[in-house]
Protein backbone atom coordinates (compact mmCIF):
# COMPACT_ATOMS: atom_id res chain seq x y z
CA UNK A 1 0.00 0.00 0.00
CA UNK A 2 1.37 3.32 -0.51
CA UNK A 3 -0.12 6.75 0.77
CA UNK A 4 0.25 10.10 -1.50
CA UNK A 5 -0.48 13.42 0.27
CA UNK A 6 -0.33 16.92 -0.57
CA UNK A 7 -0.87 19.32 2.21
CA UNK A 8 -2.66 22.37 1.93
CA UNK A 9 -3.41 25.83 3.70
CA UNK A 10 -2.03 29.19 4.58
CA UNK A 11 1.74 29.34 6.22
CA UNK A 12 1.48 28.94 9.51
CA UNK A 13 -1.83 26.65 9.19
CA UNK A 14 0.20 23.51 10.64
CA UNK A 15 1.28 22.04 7.54
CA UNK A 16 4.74 21.06 8.78
CA UNK A 17 3.18 19.60 12.34
CA UNK A 18 0.28 17.93 10.98
CA UNK A 19 3.26 16.58 8.34
CA UNK A 20 5.67 15.41 11.30
CA UNK A 21 2.70 13.31 12.98
CA UNK A 22 1.49 12.19 9.69
CA UNK A 23 4.84 10.79 8.63
CA UNK A 24 5.64 9.01 11.89
CA UNK A 25 2.07 7.05 11.38
CA UNK A 26 2.43 5.74 7.76
CA UNK A 27 5.96 5.43 8.38
CA UNK A 28 6.82 7.77 5.22
CA UNK A 29 8.56 10.97 4.33
CA UNK A 30 7.34 14.39 4.95
CA UNK A 31 8.97 16.54 1.50
CA UNK A 32 9.17 20.40 2.86
CA UNK A 33 9.96 22.28 0.13
CA UNK A 34 10.77 25.08 2.39
CA UNK A 35 13.02 23.12 4.32
CA UNK A 36 14.58 20.99 1.36
CA UNK A 37 15.35 25.60 -0.05
CA UNK A 38 16.65 26.70 2.93
CA UNK A 39 19.11 23.69 3.52
CA UNK A 40 20.18 24.46 0.04
CA UNK A 41 20.78 28.25 1.20
CA UNK A 42 22.56 26.58 4.56
CA UNK A 43 24.84 24.71 2.56
CA UNK A 44 25.85 27.35 -0.22
CA UNK A 45 24.73 25.02 -2.66
CA UNK A 46 24.44 26.02 -5.96
CA UNK A 47 20.06 25.93 -5.51
CA UNK A 48 20.15 27.58 -2.51
CA UNK A 49 22.49 30.83 -4.20
CA UNK A 50 19.81 31.22 -6.51
CA UNK A 51 16.92 31.27 -4.31
CA UNK A 52 18.14 32.81 -1.42
CA UNK A 53 16.86 36.01 -2.44
CA UNK A 54 12.96 34.38 -3.00
CA UNK A 55 13.04 33.01 0.35
CA UNK A 56 13.54 36.23 2.16
CA UNK A 57 11.01 38.18 0.38
CA UNK A 58 8.63 35.53 0.58
CA UNK A 59 8.64 35.49 -3.44
CA UNK A 60 7.69 32.10 -4.97
CA UNK A 61 10.15 30.05 -6.62
CA UNK A 62 9.83 29.83 -10.39
CA UNK A 63 7.68 26.45 -10.92
CA UNK A 64 10.28 24.50 -13.59
CA UNK A 65 12.80 24.83 -10.13
CA UNK A 66 10.53 23.49 -8.01
CA UNK A 67 9.08 21.02 -10.51
CA UNK A 68 12.60 19.32 -10.62
CA UNK A 69 13.58 19.68 -7.50
CA UNK A 70 10.31 17.42 -6.17
CA UNK A 71 10.46 15.00 -9.07
CA UNK A 72 14.13 14.32 -8.13
CA UNK A 73 13.33 13.50 -4.23
CA UNK A 74 9.81 11.79 -5.04
CA UNK A 75 11.66 9.31 -7.14
CA UNK A 76 13.95 7.98 -4.44
CA UNK A 77 13.89 4.71 -2.75
CA UNK A 78 12.02 6.05 0.57
CA UNK A 79 9.51 6.93 -1.41
CA UNK A 80 8.25 3.84 -2.42
CA UNK A 81 4.98 3.17 0.01
CA UNK A 82 4.55 7.09 -0.45
CA UNK A 83 5.10 10.76 0.77
CA UNK A 84 3.76 13.78 2.39
CA UNK A 85 3.64 16.76 0.49
CA UNK A 86 4.32 19.54 2.58
CA UNK A 87 4.83 23.15 0.32
CA UNK A 88 4.18 22.09 -3.40
CA UNK A 89 2.56 22.06 -5.07
CA UNK A 90 1.86 25.79 -4.49
CA UNK A 91 0.58 27.03 -7.91
CA UNK A 92 -1.86 25.05 -10.38
CA UNK A 93 1.30 24.61 -12.94
CA UNK A 94 3.15 23.03 -10.52
CA UNK A 95 0.09 20.95 -9.36
CA UNK A 96 -0.43 19.77 -13.34
CA UNK A 97 3.11 18.50 -13.33
CA UNK A 98 3.17 16.71 -10.36
CA UNK A 99 0.21 14.65 -12.07
CA UNK A 100 2.13 14.00 -15.24
CA UNK A 101 5.30 13.26 -13.03
CA UNK A 102 3.06 10.59 -10.82
CA UNK A 103 1.42 7.72 -12.58
CA UNK A 104 -2.47 7.90 -11.07
CA UNK A 105 -1.28 11.28 -9.02
CA UNK A 106 -1.75 11.68 -4.95
CA UNK A 107 -4.50 10.20 -3.24
CA UNK A 108 -5.61 13.16 -0.98
CA UNK A 109 -5.49 16.87 -0.01
CA UNK A 110 -5.09 17.74 3.22
CA UNK A 111 -6.57 21.05 3.47
CA UNK A 112 -6.53 23.23 6.86
CA UNK A 113 -8.37 26.37 7.36
CA UNK A 114 -6.74 28.65 9.79
CA UNK A 115 -8.19 32.09 9.46
CA UNK A 116 -6.04 35.40 8.82
CA UNK A 117 -5.12 36.74 11.99
CA UNK A 118 -5.26 33.75 13.45
CA UNK A 119 -1.97 32.62 11.32
CA UNK A 120 -0.45 36.21 11.80
CA UNK A 121 0.00 35.53 15.24
CA UNK A 122 1.44 32.57 14.73
CA UNK A 123 4.29 32.88 12.29
CA UNK A 124 5.12 36.29 14.51
CA UNK A 125 5.57 34.00 17.37
CA UNK A 126 7.20 31.04 15.56
CA UNK A 127 10.48 29.33 16.37
CA UNK A 128 12.09 27.07 13.99
CA UNK A 129 14.68 24.37 15.16
CA UNK A 130 18.07 25.18 12.66
CA UNK A 131 18.38 21.30 13.00
CA UNK A 132 15.28 19.27 12.65
CA UNK A 133 12.72 22.38 11.36
CA UNK A 134 10.36 21.93 14.08
CA UNK A 135 8.59 24.78 15.11
CA UNK A 136 7.84 26.22 18.78
CA UNK A 137 5.88 29.08 20.12
CA UNK A 138 8.53 31.76 21.53
CA UNK A 139 7.18 30.82 25.34
CA UNK A 140 9.07 27.72 25.15
CA UNK A 141 12.45 27.01 25.71
CA UNK A 142 15.59 28.44 23.74
CA UNK A 143 16.65 25.23 22.66
CA UNK A 144 14.34 22.47 20.58
CA UNK A 145 12.77 19.96 22.96
CA UNK A 146 13.01 17.41 20.24
CA UNK A 147 16.85 17.56 18.86
CA UNK A 148 17.99 20.17 21.00
CA UNK A 149 19.22 22.09 18.51
CA UNK A 150 19.01 25.95 18.03
CA UNK A 151 15.96 27.34 17.74
CA UNK A 152 15.54 31.00 15.60
CA UNK A 153 13.11 33.49 13.68
CA UNK A 154 13.28 32.69 10.05
CA UNK A 155 13.62 35.99 8.75
CA UNK A 156 10.48 35.68 6.20
CA UNK A 157 8.30 35.08 9.81
CA UNK A 158 9.16 39.03 10.33
CA UNK A 159 5.59 40.66 10.04
CA UNK A 160 6.05 43.03 6.80
CA UNK A 161 6.93 39.30 4.95
CA UNK A 162 4.46 37.08 6.35
CA UNK A 163 1.77 39.96 4.97
CA UNK A 164 3.62 39.33 1.53
CA UNK A 165 3.27 35.58 2.27
CA UNK A 166 -0.28 35.76 2.58
CA UNK A 167 -1.27 37.56 -0.71
CA UNK A 168 0.91 35.20 -2.83
CA UNK A 169 -0.92 32.33 -1.25
CA UNK A 170 -4.21 33.99 -1.45
CA UNK A 171 -3.25 35.03 -5.49
CA UNK A 172 -1.48 31.59 -6.49
CA UNK A 173 -1.64 28.68 -4.08
CA UNK A 174 -5.46 29.18 -2.45
CA UNK A 175 -7.01 28.47 -5.94
CA UNK A 176 -5.33 24.77 -5.97
CA UNK A 177 -8.07 24.21 -3.47
CA UNK A 178 -10.80 24.44 -6.56
CA UNK A 179 -8.30 22.12 -8.86
CA UNK A 180 -8.10 19.32 -6.39
CA UNK A 181 -11.68 20.00 -5.80
CA UNK A 182 -12.65 19.02 -9.22
CA UNK A 183 -10.73 16.12 -9.11
CA UNK A 184 -12.49 15.00 -5.62
CA UNK A 185 -9.36 14.77 -3.69
CA UNK A 186 -10.05 17.72 -0.93
CA UNK A 187 -10.34 16.42 2.86
CA UNK A 188 -11.22 19.84 4.75
CA UNK A 189 -10.19 20.62 8.72
CA UNK A 190 -10.13 23.00 11.01
CA UNK A 191 -6.54 24.16 11.70
CA UNK A 192 -7.29 26.24 14.72
CA UNK A 193 -7.90 23.36 17.03
CA UNK A 194 -5.37 21.42 19.61
CA UNK A 195 -2.38 19.60 17.38
CA UNK A 196 -3.48 16.31 18.45
CA UNK A 197 -7.26 16.31 17.68
CA UNK A 198 -6.53 17.93 14.53
CA UNK A 199 -4.36 15.33 13.53
CA UNK A 200 -6.69 12.94 14.79
CA UNK A 201 -9.46 13.51 12.54
CA UNK A 202 -6.99 14.11 9.62
CA UNK A 203 -6.13 10.09 10.00
CA UNK A 204 -9.32 8.92 10.32
CA UNK A 205 -10.30 10.94 7.40
CA UNK A 206 -7.21 9.42 5.38
CA UNK A 207 -8.35 6.23 6.49
CA UNK A 208 -11.72 5.98 5.02
CA UNK A 209 -9.91 7.52 1.53
CA UNK A 210 -7.16 5.12 0.94
CA UNK A 211 -9.39 2.12 2.80
P1 LIG B 1 5.41 28.52 4.63
O1 LIG B 1 4.51 27.39 4.26
O2 LIG B 1 5.52 28.72 6.09
O3 LIG B 1 5.13 29.79 3.87
P2 LIG B 1 7.67 27.14 3.41
O4 LIG B 1 8.75 26.71 4.31
O5 LIG B 1 6.77 26.13 2.84
O6 LIG B 1 6.90 28.27 4.20
O7 LIG B 1 8.31 27.95 2.17
C1 LIG B 1 9.20 29.02 2.36
C2 LIG B 1 9.56 29.69 1.03
O8 LIG B 1 10.16 28.72 0.15
C3 LIG B 1 8.39 30.25 0.24
O9 LIG B 1 8.00 31.53 0.66
C4 LIG B 1 8.97 30.25 -1.18
O10 LIG B 1 9.87 31.31 -1.36
C5 LIG B 1 9.78 28.95 -1.21
N1 LIG B 1 9.01 27.78 -1.70
C6 LIG B 1 8.77 26.63 -1.01
N2 LIG B 1 8.04 25.76 -1.73
C7 LIG B 1 7.80 26.37 -2.92
C8 LIG B 1 7.08 26.00 -4.10
N3 LIG B 1 6.45 24.81 -4.20
N4 LIG B 1 7.03 26.89 -5.13
C9 LIG B 1 7.64 28.08 -5.06
N5 LIG B 1 8.33 28.50 -3.97
C10 LIG B 1 8.42 27.66 -2.91
ZN1 LIG C 1 15.17 20.26 16.58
Amino acid sequence: MSVKLVLLGPPGSGKGTQGALLSKFYGIPQISTGDMLRQAVDEGAELGKRVQDMLTRGQLVPDEVMVSVVEERVSREDCAQGFILDGFPRTTDQARALERVLPGGIDAVVFLHVPREEVIARLAGRLTCRKCSAVFSKRDSSLCPVCGGDLYQRDDDLRSTVEHRLKVYEEHTAPLVGYYRTLDKVLEFDGTGPVEEVARGVESAIARVIA
